[in-house]
């Protein structure tokens, strides 16, 4: 199904930026449906050994971010992490255009939080996500209600949270 050419349609409109609802009017099929499209091109990206994804998805991610679609709103379409957004964006987009704010991109918060919910909001419905800032492994959850993104390094204790208001331009 991945590899259908209704899929290879949607992908090349999602590339170019197009909205999920413009992509549903001109392919004739409903949102939801572009949607889950997206999502087994997605799942299909995993590479047989291990859990990684290949590169196909993660050019896919850049050139959407390129094209003007902010990062927690790719996030969301395809549910994955801002950070798994981020690095793919970082490896094969422009990478210069927001170096400049790359030091502030987490700020510790003050919780002894065991994230099995969300510190912000207190929603059940997180995603447990591993990341890679700063080269370094992280371990945390993605909030499905307020999309924040909560994370520690896995050497350290301390609890932060992802500012992706900065991948916004
Ligand atoms: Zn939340």
């Amino acid at each position: 199904m991945g590899d259908s050419p209704l899929t290879s349609h949607i992908i090349k409109h999602y590339t170019d930026g197009k909205s999920i609802g413009y992509i549903a009017s001109v392919t004739g099929i409903s949102e939801e449906e572009v949607l889950m499209r997206l999502r087994i091109f997605k799942s299909d990206s995993v590479q047989k050994l291990g859990n990684y994804y290949n590169d196909d998805i993660k050019k896919v991610i850049a050139k959407r971010d390129k094209n003007d679609v902010s990062r927690s709103q790719i996030a969301q379409e395809l549910c994955m992490s801002v950070t798994f957004i981020s690095n793919a964006c970082k490896k094969f987009g422009d990478n210069l255009k927001k170096k400049a704010k790359f030091q502030n991109q987490y700020t510790e918060i003050d919780s002894e939080h065991d994230l099995k919910t969300c510190p912000d909001c207190d929603s059940k419905r997180v995603n447990e996500i591993s990341g890679y800032i700063n080269d370094h492994n992280t371990i945390g959850i993605y909030c499905l209600s307020c999309n924040g993104e909560y994370f520690r390094f896995m050497n350290e204790d301390k609890l932060y949270r992802l500012n992706y208001e900065f991948d916004e331009e």
